[in-house]
């Protein structure tokens, strides 16, 4: 049985405890690899690590670490058949998606941020013939990562580039669920000329070294990326330490539909939103509002695409909907199915365990789920999923479809689809999140502003946000 390392002072190593957990493939339900259960005393020899390599690395030339990191890139994208399949076998995605999602990601991430590096610039503020302002931008230190499994190397490699690119020192936790491509990448770390201690990589579960990394006193800010009831625990339990906390957190997103919209074009996309990564991305449309004119004639068109979905083996390159990504996660999303059904909705299709033949026959899937029937208030709509399960709803005029919108306790994104160009932007002005996409879904560009608002989240990543958070500004004031 393969045993996953931590990465830390630039060697690979067992945990302190000799303790490992089961890593279970979802698409067979069989145990596959070891994760090592890392503790407060692997966290202190990376702390060590981290220090002794502190200073050297925030002293390293912008172009020095732009070419580490740059090759670090290349890297992944030389071994991304490897990462990619890794990355369905852990994961349960397909492979398809992701080499063309994870693995393209995860060194555009690492690209973007090492020559981001190089172009950030600080600010300056000029007091007319008195006194000039300057802003130094410093490495904030020793930060910590901390990311979910829905997308392990492509949300790793999203914090740790711009940490690393400000010339911070990095301790590292991916999921406990899904390790293996983080453990790859330690070895592409190795290779890449990465120095020792700069990046350090510590497996195990959120109690054992998620909550450690939190509260350690030497560990100065924490870029999160989970769940809001895990985010709600980190805020409390780092509450008094005057840490910088990003956090992305869970989402219910909202998906628009107006009567004058792009109709094949809507129906395709918002099959992608609803349904990619079975429905395990925090950015998925799973409350879908339909202009009523439209309701049936799209309910019919949605429910066909969804049926077409292939379902299978996430290694099989024809498969566009792999496994979910645990046992425990596949039957919370079913209890909510079954909530739907109690709440008075109507399965339009799927709704139930999916059952793929061969080598996955106990695998973790379900089959793609649309309800309808259902108010906005039940817990079906107010609570994330996270899962291969939407509902739909009709709306009446375009007050009703932004309140609807509006009506949860999230706020990360939403997509509206419409020719109307008022209304496009009336709308986006006046929905309740971090990110709108106007007849578009996951569309990426790299420097924007990327987080949520209410119970998704506070503080945004991307960009120079990243920049700015994994950097301390201090500025100084010259008179003349
Ligand atoms: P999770 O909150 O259970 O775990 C996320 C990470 O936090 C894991 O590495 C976990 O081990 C760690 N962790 C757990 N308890 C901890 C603690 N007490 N202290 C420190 N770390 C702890 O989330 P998940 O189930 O892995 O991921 C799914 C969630 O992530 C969903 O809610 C989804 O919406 C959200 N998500 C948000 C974004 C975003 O950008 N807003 C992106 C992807 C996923």
């Amino acid at each position: 049985m393969q045993k996953i390392e931590n990465y830390i002072n630039g060697e690979l190593i067992a945990p302190s405890s000799g303790n490992y957990i089961d890593n279970i493939e979802p698409a067979t339900g069989k145990i596959y690899s070891l994760v090592p259960e890392s503790n407060d005393k692997d966290l202190e020899t990376a702390i060590v690590a981290a220090e002794a390599a502190k200073e050297t690395w925030a002293n390293t030339s912008l172009e020095k670490r732009a070419e580490i990191l740059s090759k670090l890139a290349d890297l992944i994208d030389e071994n991304a058949e490897e990462l990619a399949k890794a990355e369905a076998i852990d994961n349960g995605k397909a492979v398809t998606f992701a080499k063309a999602v994870d693995v393209y990601r995860s060194s555009a991430n690492i690209r973007f941020f090492a020559q981001a590096g190089t172009q950030f610039a600080s600010e300056s503020h000029a007091m007319g013939n008195l006194a000039i302002n300057y802003t130094l931008r410093d490495p904030i230190g020793i930060v910590g990562c901390i990311s979910p499994w829905n997308f392990p190397l492509y949300l790793f490699t999203w914090k740790i580039a711009p940490a690393l690119a400000c010339g911070n020192v990095v301790i590292a936790k991916p999921s406990e669920v899904t390790p293996m491509t983080a453990y790859l990448f330690s070895k592409l770390c190795i290779e890449a000329g990465l120095p020792a201690g700069v990046l350090n990589i510590l497996h195990g579960t959120g109690p054992s070294i998620g909550a450690p990394i939190t509260t350690h006193p030497k560990i100065k800010a924490i870029s999160f990326t989970g769940g809001s009831s895990t985010g709600a625990h980190i805020t409390k339990a780092t509450a008094g330490m005057f840490k910088k906390l990003s956090l992305e957190l869970g989402g219910k997103n909202p998906t628009l539909v107006f009567a004058d919209c792009d109709f094949k074009e809507t129906v395709n996309e918002v099959v992608r939103a609803a349904f990619s990564n079975q429905g395990q991305i925090c950015l998925c449309g799973s409350r879908i509002y339909i202009e009523r004119p439209i309701y049936e004639k799209f309910k019919a068109a949605f429910v066909s695409q969804v049926n077409s979905l292939r379902i299978g083996d996430p290694l099989d390159e024809q498969t566009q909907h792999g496994a979910t990504v645990s046992k425990s996660h596949m039957e919370k999303v079913l209890s909510y199915i079954e909530l739907a059904k109690e709440e008075g909705g109507t399965i339009l299709t799927g709704g139930k365990r999916a059952k793929v033949q061969g080598r996955c026959q106990d695998g973790f899937f379900i089959e793609p789920t649309v309800i309808e029937g259902l108010n906005n208030q039940c817990r079906t709509n107010q609570e994330e999923i996270f899962g291969p399960v939407c509902t739909l709803m009709p709306f009446d005029n375009e007050t009703e479809a932004v309140t609807l919108a509006n009506g949860t306790q999230y706020g990360l994104a939403s997509s509206v689809w419409t020719n109307d160009l008022k209304r496009a932007h009336r709308v986006a002005k006046n929905i309740e999140a971090g990110i709108v996409w106007i007849n578009c879904w996951l569309l990426r560009d790299l420097r924007t502003p990327f987080g949520g608002v209410k119970s998704s989240g506070v503080g945004r990543e991307g960009g120079l946000e990243a920049m700015r958070f994994f950097t301390e500004p201090k500025n100084v004031c010259i008179k003349y």
